[in-house]
């Protein structure tokens, strides 16, 4: 994870490192920190903690300069403390370094950098690499460039670092291998380098995506110049950047997770937007046309993903499967890549993750893709890795989400894995063109059944109250709904640090109904559809062991409401598409409980929003 940052040019570099931390502060929030060169002088500052106390730790001192690099942490090798706080630098203080990523074998390299007398001062692998730079260019006759070069072959793992000389006002470094890092380049030599665009969108809109393996020089005099880490030379690919800086804050709302739940109805318009026609009752995807027979003859889908994206996986593993006829399997992507699995040239791996930055994700699709599969990407952030990694794929269009607990990705990519399976459905003939033209029409009445579903917030906000103290909370859901009982559970846990588990409603009894007691809090998706009789007689049995029963129900539902302690009602649509609906509210009582506990709802402990090591 960590959030990393640099700028080189003719104004004050400090306040663009804090601006920028701030923004990546979603990645990492553990501790920060920023070194600025000012005439041959490297003033650092870092600190345990948010972005804001390192402002307070620096207070008055000086952070002149026009060269900074800018760090925040979420540690992976050694505890969250002021030394282990990034920019490192190396032994001699020559240079400073910043890095996102694991040196995994930074304890062979440490031990033999001590052999030749280093010292270090901070538990991280980071320090070692800053170490081995150092070791390289006191040994060789090289400049920097070329040693960060040479050092960066001696490393096994992930990393996206920047490199500043003591020196050398004049030059960043910058290399990424497994970790994002982008590079914009503003006028005049001037240069930012960001974990994602989100620093840099303010001041260029022209950015560079390093490559996995690739080194960067910045130079004021003689601009960019990138290799490979074989030393091979390429062409920098110049991109336009499609991000709106409105789109990054918080628009008014207190926490940036409420914001992403009322855009809701906009983010899942924008991603079904210009892929289907209501009138023909069609829906084009580009990522599946340009490989038709790969999916119309696929003989199994596999679907790897981490965290929230693996329920949007289990909700398309029911659409698939109804829609589209094709077994569908849906595996956690850090357990899939370790355990040798069966992959077949005629299957499909659907991968799914936000930020496309997934380190386990991405290693699943890595492995996936040497054993001949089709390899189809569903990602939000346009120009991830595993975007590029894939063999094709459906951008969710959700815009950048900067809470840390998921709400518009999901139902974003619900969206994408729905118009794939009808798509799919389509082309395999599985789905009649009657059925197709009335789900194409209930997808585009989504955005105002959202709308008014979240006109309940008052409600929401009310029952949270009374529920806002529970040690426990069970989510029950059946069909396609089992997954937002998951989904449901996640959000609470992740926010509220309420222990809260999901279950398929009928499995209840092989298990948790022993937890019922008239504390325990039972949220139940009990819409009307296909399993509405069952999930009712569920009801009826936590009802009889004095569980409370916070019911999510069709409007006009009169059943549930006679059995339920609260009933939260949301519109009539189809049984495929109810996770869509029914995950809202579930949302909102995360959101609503967490504030009230007073928990740091956009940056829950211990958790960063892409999770880009093992
Ligand atoms: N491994 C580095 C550290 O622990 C960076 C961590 C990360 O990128 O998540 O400081």
């Amino acid at each position: 994870m960590c959030g990393i940052v640099a700028y080189l040019g003719d104004e004050n570099a400090y306040p663009v490192l804090i601006k920028g931390l701030k923004r990546l502060e979603y990645r990492g929030y553990d501790s920060a920190g920023v070194a600025i060169l000012k005439e041959n002088d490297i003033a650092l500052h870092k600190c345990k903690g948010k972005v804001s106390d390192l402002e307070a730790h620096i207070g008055d001192a000086s952070t002149d300069g026009t060269v900074g690099i800018g760090h925040t942490r979420w540690a992976t090798h050694g505890p969250p403390n002021d030394i282990n706080a990034h920019p490192h630098v190396s032994g001699d203080g020559e240079l400073a370094i910043i890095h996102n990523g694991i040196i995994e074998n930074y304890s062979t390299l440490k031990e033999e950098l001590i052999n030749r007398g280093h010292k270090f001062e901070s538990d991280t692998d980071t320090e070692v690499l800053a170490h081995l730079i150092e070791e390289v260019r006191s040994n060789t006759d090289v400049d920097l460039f070329e040693a960060v070069r040479i050092s960066l072959n001696e490393v096994v793992g992930a990393y996206a670092i920047v490199v500043m000389d003591r020196n050398n006002p004049n030059q960043l470094i910058a290399a990424k291998k497994s970790s994002p890092l982008v590079i914009g380049i503003g006028e005049d030599g001037t240069y930012y380098v960001g974990s994602d665009a989100t620093p840099i969108v303010e001041y260029t809109k022209n950015v560079v995506y390093l490559e996995d393996e690739e080194i960067a020089l910045m130079d004021r005099q003689t601009g960019l110049k990138i290799k490979t880490i074989q030393n091979r030379e390429k062409t920098p690919y110049i991109q336009e950047l499609e991000l709106h800086l409105e789109a990054l804050e918080k628009g008014g709302y207190d926490y940036f997770m409420l914001k992403e739940i009322y855009e809701q109805p906009r983010s899942i318009r924008d991603c079904f937007r210009g892929r289907m026609n209501l009138q023909k009752g069609m829906i084009r995807l580009s990522g599946i046309e340009n490989f038709e027979d790969k999916w119309t003859n696929a003989k199994r889908i596999l679907i790897v993903a981490c965290g929230t994206s693996w329920h949007a996986g289990l909700v398309a593993e029911y659409l698939f499967e109804d829609l589209a006829r094709i077994p569908v399997e849906v595996e956690y992507a850090s357990e899939f890549r370790y355990r040798n699995p069966i992959i077949n040239e005629d299957d499909i791996v659907i991968a799914i993750s936000q930020s496309g930055e997934t380190a386990d994700t991405l290693a699943a699709i890595k492995m996936a893709k040497k054993k001949g599969a089709h390899i189809f990407g569903v990602c939000n952030v346009v120009g991830s890795t595993i975007s590029r990694e894939t063999d094709s794929g459906c951008y969710t269009h959700a815009g950048p989400e900067i809470g840390v607990a998921s709400t518009k990705a999901f139902t974003a990519q619900v969206t994408v894995l729905t118009l794939m399976a009808l798509t799919v459905a389509q082309k395999r003939g599985t789905i009649s063109p009657e059925r197709l033209h009335r789900l194409i029409a209930e997808i585009n009445s989504l955005p105002d059944k959202i709308e008014q579903t979240l006109a309940s917030n008052d409600q929401i906000e009310f029952i949270s109250e009374i529920y806002k103290d529970a040690s426990n909370a069970l989510y029950l859901g059946r069909g396609f709904t089992f997954p937002v009982a998951l989904e449901g559970a996640l959000k609470l846990k992740e926010i509220s640090y309420i222990h809260a588990e999901g279950y398929p409603a009928a499995e209840m009894k092989h298990g948790p109904i022993a937890l019922i007691d008239e504390e325990m809090p039972v949220f139940v998706i009990a819409t009307q559809g296909q399993s509405y009789e069952k999930v009712v007689s569920n009801i009826q049995e936590v009802k009889a062991r004095k569980g409370k029963i916070i019911a999510i129900v069709t409007i006009g539902d009169t059943e549930v409401k006679k059995l339920a302690d609260h009933v939260i009602e949301i519109p009539k649509t189809d049984d495929v598409l109810v996770p869509l609906v029914s995950v809202v509210p579930l949302q909102l009582l995360s959101y609503h409980i967490a504030v009230m506990r007073g928990c740091n709802v956009d940056q829950p402990r211990n958790l960063a929003k892409s999770v880009t090591v093992e």
